[in-house]
């Protein structure tokens, strides 16, 4: 398909976060969209919400030693798409559970860096259309950063230590953008930024044996994702807007001046 089926996203987040289980999921991810953003002037931060200690074959491996490489290809593979910085909240792959405590690390990261938009996976997806099944840390990570966007985040009762006590008031993510969706509905070019994607994959060589045919596999993906725009390369997302933003409501107004602006 080439029809051009819908009009480029230009909406763009002054500060985002990427939530993701492991090292290496924001590369195979977002990465083209974040690096396209962060060029434009936005500001970005990567929580990885383990460091991908069971990522290997030999079941030898000493998990801590390979936890220390993939944190070290993942904050190599930041600098390549330009993140602020990367967190690991250091739990276990292959184990990932979205519970309080996590729920707690992801409001903690969310206040602190005070993103107006989050990526993360799509919750609802358990089997990708197409066949394979969404990782069960990818599914984890997913639930946990939605529940941490809403309502924990946003809500001063949630953890309400952490405003009383540790510096970090209740905060409003305003738009989720969900990847790796069956239901995509938002594409976002990202011609300019696409083998900036493919550097930061190459940062991951513990993870990426035939090399090439990955490659060519991710460029594939977004060269059909952006026959949707009609571009070169596109990522393509499930958009959950929260909150529309100040700017976003007054040019909305503008348009309808004869109208009653809506009640806040
Ligand atoms: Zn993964």
């Amino acid at each position: 398909m080439t029809d051009a089926k819908t009009e480029p996203h230009s909406w763009r987040a002054g500060r985002f976060m990427v939530i993701v289980g492991h090292p290496d999921d924001a590369d195979f991810g977002p990465a083209g969209t974040a690096a396209a953003w962060i060029d434009a002037g936005s500001e970005g931060w990567l929580v990885c919400c383990t460091s991908g200690d069971a990522g290997g074959e030999d079941p030898n491996a000493d998990p801590t030693e390979l936890a220390r490489a993939r944190e070290d290809e993942q904050r190599r593979a930041a600098r390549v798409v330009g993140y602020k910085g990367v967190t690991f909240l250091h739990q276990p792959d292959g184990n990932l559970v979205n519970d309080l405590p996590l729920r707690e690390m992801l409001v903690r990261e969310i206040r602190a860096f005070r993103p107006d938009a989050v990526f993360c996976g799509d919750p609802e997806v358990v089997i990708h259309r197409g066949g394979g099944i969404n990782h069960t840390d990818h599914r984890a990570a997913a639930m946990a950063a939605v529940d941490a966007v809403y309502p924990a985040a946003r809500n001063p009762m949630a953890f309400p230590y952490l405003s009383t006590r540790a510096g970090l008031p209740a905060h409003r993510v305003r738009r989720l953008y969900l990847m790796w969706t069956n239901e995509p509905d938002t594409w976002i070019d990202v011609t300019a930024t696409a083998e900036r994607k493919i550097e930061a994959l190459r940062c991951h060589a513990s993870q990426i044996h035939d090399a090439e045919a990955v490659f060519a596999r991710v460029r594939g993906r977004m060269t059909e994702q952006g026959a949707a725009l009609g571009v070169g390369a596109a990522e393509a997302y499930r958009l959950v807007v929260l909150d529309q933003d100040p700017v976003e409501s007054a040019d909305v107004e503008e348009g309808l001046a004869a109208e009653q602006p809506k009640a806040r």
